[in-house]
């Protein structure tokens, strides 16, 4: 059986960040569950946790993420902010350094004022004039190949989004191997070699490594360990969000979402259009349409309370989650009221930047290793929500866990 230096299972924003990083330097293998899909057919690698069997009584909050070579990155709208940083410094770990290169790799900028569109000036105008201060969303986007359309968390037609594809295409062409379509299941340590196996066409297939770096998602690692006999806490953090918006007496182009937003202590509003303000406001019987409409997204850092199983996930609202959604959801409506806004309609919870499902210092130390001796790096180490755009932050944490590497070698 090939042995390789490291096998890296997951190919998303941390695992492709680690790849890249040491694939000139070791023999490595990435093992990856989902296909390798073109970055404009990427809605196919969609996830929702909540679905699965038992959602009604389990479930409370739809929980998205994505399945394919490069990760939940290729369904992301590109924001790229810096978040984390001290509650990670208070670790022991410091990854700026990391976030510049991360910056620099991506091309990380606000948008420029000529790509702004109409929805986003007037969220800018209106927050100003009741006395907030919006700021322009840095993007991973080639701003030359953009064209407004405001579907980035489809794919990208236009490939100007900027994905952990980046990584993988670097890591492979330094040497590093990659077999999509390959779902792993649980890590062996025998002797000094660990066996990674996995199901590959129905069939199970066993790898060996000196070592191995687990990077498949914050809902995806916390079944590999468990499965491996390594037990994980109950800390799963989603970035809870709601969208509220209405009609308004506009007609709208398309344009990029989220490309401003104000921050405030544990949430963040930002201009979001959703299909959901449609279908929600057809339910009272007020018509709209794709260009009459504004929404305003409220993100807040939820409780890390949640739970991944082994057939369900667990997550809901708590009493303090609640009490932040209703803060940002006040400070939005007047927002959206100044725009003109009479009715307003709100979606459900939803998270997007799952996390915390084997923190530092829990099931990792500040190496990122768990006691078995393989590592962990992805969203679920992560110490608390966010509450923000977290990619910038966990490519950060692959370049910092592949320089230790080559640092100890
Ligand atoms: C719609 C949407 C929009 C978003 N927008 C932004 C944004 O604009 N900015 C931002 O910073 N963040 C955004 N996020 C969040 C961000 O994409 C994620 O937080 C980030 O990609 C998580 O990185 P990760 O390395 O933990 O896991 P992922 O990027 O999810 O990668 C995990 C990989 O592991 C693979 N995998 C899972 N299980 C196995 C297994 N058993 N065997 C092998 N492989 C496996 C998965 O298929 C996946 O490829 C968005 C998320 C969503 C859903």
């Amino acid at each position: 059986m090939n042995k390789y230096d490291y096998i890296i299972i997951g190919s998303g924003a941390s695992g492709a960040a680690v790849a890249e990083k040491i694939s000139s330097d070791y023999e490595v293998l990435i093992l990856e569950k989902g296909e390798n899909l073109p970055l404009n057919e990427a809605h196919k690698g969609y996830v929702r946790a909540s679905s699965c069997k038992d959602f009604e009584e389990h479930g409370k909050i739809d929980i998205l993420s994505g399945m394919g070579v490069g990760g939940t990155t290729l369904l992301a709208i590109a924001n790229g902010v810096r978040t984390q940083e001290k509650e990670l410094r208070n670790l022991g770990i410091d990854i700026e350094k990391e976030l510049d290169e991360v910056e620099r790799d991506f091309g990380v900028l606000p948008i420029p004022k000529n790509m702004l569109g109409e929805r986003t000036n007037l969220f800018i105008e209106k927050s100003k004039e009741l006395g907030y201060e919006p700021k322009i969303m840095p993007k991973m986007i080639d701003f030359n190949k953009c064209k407004k359309c405001g579907k980035c968390n489809m794919g990208c037609q236009f490939q100007a989004k900027k994905t952990s594809l980046y990584y993988i295409e670097k890591a492979i062409s330094k040497g590093a191997k990659l077999k999509p379509n390959f779902e792993v299941l649980k890590i062996n340590k025998k002797d000094e070699y660990f066996t990674v196996q996995g199901i590959e066409k129905g069939n199970l297939i066993n790898f060996s490594a000196k070592n191995v770096i687990l990077s498949a998602g914050a809902l995806d690692t916390p079944k590999v360990l468990n499965n491996s006999g390594i037990i994980t806490p109950k800390k799963l953090f989603v970035d809870i969000f709601v969208t509220i918006g209405g009609r308004c007496n506009h007609s709208f182009k398309d344009e990029i979402n989220m490309a401003a937003y104000i921050p405030f202590n544990d949430f963040l509003i930002s201009p979001y259009y959703s299909e959901r303000i449609i279908k929600m406001l057809g339910e009272r019987k007020i018509e709209s349409k794709r260009e009459n409409i504004i929404g305003i997204m409220i993100k807040i850092k939820d409780d890390s309370c949640g739970y991944v199983g082994k057939d369900f996930t667990e997550k809901y609202c708590t009493g303090k989650d609640v009490q932040k959604i209703s803060n940002g959801v006040s400070i939005a409506s007047r927002i959206l009221k100044e725009s003109g806004v009479d009715t307003i309609v709100s979606t459900e919870a939803i998270g997007a930047h799952p996390g915390g499902t084997a923190p530092l210092g829990i099931t990792v130390d500040n190496q990122f290793k768990t006691k078995m001796g393989f590592y962990v790096c992805d969203a679920s180490i992560l110490p608390e929500s966010p509450g923000a755009p977290p990619i910038l932050t966990l490519m950060a944490l692959g370049k910092r866990l592949g320089e230790n590497i080559l640092d100890s070698s």
